[in-house]
């Protein structure tokens, strides 16, 4: 199915441009017919108050202005002395034109908020901005995540006008459980503009595969989705995540496996970077790009990870902001990356999810 609603040429609004037939079972058409409706209707505004304005002083509005947008990337269990060691031209590539550090998951260690170093607790403490005792998420299955604390993805639709966002996932259950799409409005009533997952449950497009090598596939596929959607619609918030490496992790630990994986990797980052920098050289846009992982592994095999020694508690960050701080090379944890989107983006968050927040901002 495609449903292509494109009104190119405008840069007042971060809306007026979407273009973009997703691969998902998802996609419905009455989703994609509502997007333009909204496009649609954005245009005429902006074409209303530019006239008005233009009526007003009597000259041309030629000075639109430049549009946040943000995408961040978890690639799944890569220790940061692995992704210094692996040869990786893309988050190189990153890193020069913002910068590279070492950073930590797992929350203060033996405090409430002590997290596992584990997958799913890592990305709700990232969406969320804070640690297992608030959000509650302790394991990968059977979760009962506390939504009072909003999400990312939830703020982008509080703000006004809202934010368009995107989620490109090999793990479904990012979007249906973590941020609880779906769930209703207890759940926060999150609703994602443009998605990408599934994949993992299709075993007609993505046969099981030797080594869960249909993962990989997927991650390709994702990404490549990932870097349409921005190119083509640009997405204010997007948020890719990619797993096939804490698979190799888990079946090879470290080994020669693990370092191919982490190229292949790198490459799919650099298919979702090279979207941005296309997408930023013809929009007035100013992209963030963040790459970052859930968790290290174990020191002795490399297999395993859920624990609090130093090598599972310590990640990385790759990011292109101009903006960071000081603070960002004095190893910031994965709670800080909610509040230094959110000033990125410039948008306004509330009180009362800010006093929740347990991280602080590494971009000024
Ligand atoms: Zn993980």
């Amino acid at each position: 199915m495609t449903i292509s609603c494109s009104i190119l040429g405008d840069r007042l609004s971060r809306t007026t441009a979407i273009s973009w037939s997703p691969t998902t079972d998802r996609a419905s058409a009455s989703f994609y017919l509502a997007n333009c409706l909204v496009a649609l209707t954005l245009m005429i505004l902006n074409v209303t108050t530019a006239s008005a304005a233009g009526a007003g002083s009597g000259m041309t509005n030629n000075t639109a202005a430049v549009t946040k947008k943000a995408v961040f990337l978890i690639v799944d269990g890569i220790p940061a002395d692995v992704i210094e060691r692996v040869v990786t031209p893309n988050l190189d590539a990153i890193a020069k034109a913002g910068g590279y550090t070492r950073a930590e998951v797992g929350g203060p260690l033996n405090d409430p908020a002590e997290t596992p170093t584990v997958s799913a607790p890592g990305y709700m403490s990232l969406v969320t901005g804070t640690w297992a005792n608030k959000h509650n998420v302790y394991t990968n299955y059977d979760l009962t995540p506390n939504y009072d604390y909003w999400n990312l993805f939830r703020l982008a639709k509080a703000v006004e006008p809202p934010l368009q966002t995107g989620i490109f996932s090999t793990w479904t259950d990012n979007r249906t459980v973590l941020l609880g799409e779906g769930l209703g409005e207890n759940a926060g009533g999150v609703s994602i503009d443009f998605v990408a997952d599934g994949f993992e449950t299709d075993a007609r497009r993505f046969p099981q595969a030797p080594h869960d090598r249909h993962i990989q596939a997927i991650d390709r596929h994702v990404a490549a989705e990932a870097a349409r959607a921005i190119e083509q619609a640009g997405p204010d918030l997007s948020w890719v995540y990619l797993q096939y490496t804490d698979d190799v992790g888990h079946a090879r630990g470290d080994s020669p496996e693990l370092d191919a994986a982490v190229e292949v990797m790198d490459q799919l980052v650099g298919t979702v970077w090279s979207a941005v920098q296309a997408r930023a050289a013809s929009h007035s846009e100013d992209w963030l790009i963040l790459v970052t992982t859930d968790h290290g592994r174990d020191l002795e095999t490399g297999k395993d990870h859920g624990g609090q020694s130093e090598r599972e508690r310590t990640t990385w960050m790759v990011t292109n902001s101009q903006r960071l701080l000081p603070r960002f090379y004095q190893r910031p944890t994965i709670v800080d990356i909610y509040p230094s989107l959110t000033r990125h983006l410039d948008i306004p968050v509330p009180p009362s999810v800010v006093s929740a927040l347990d991280g602080r901002s590494f971009i000024e």
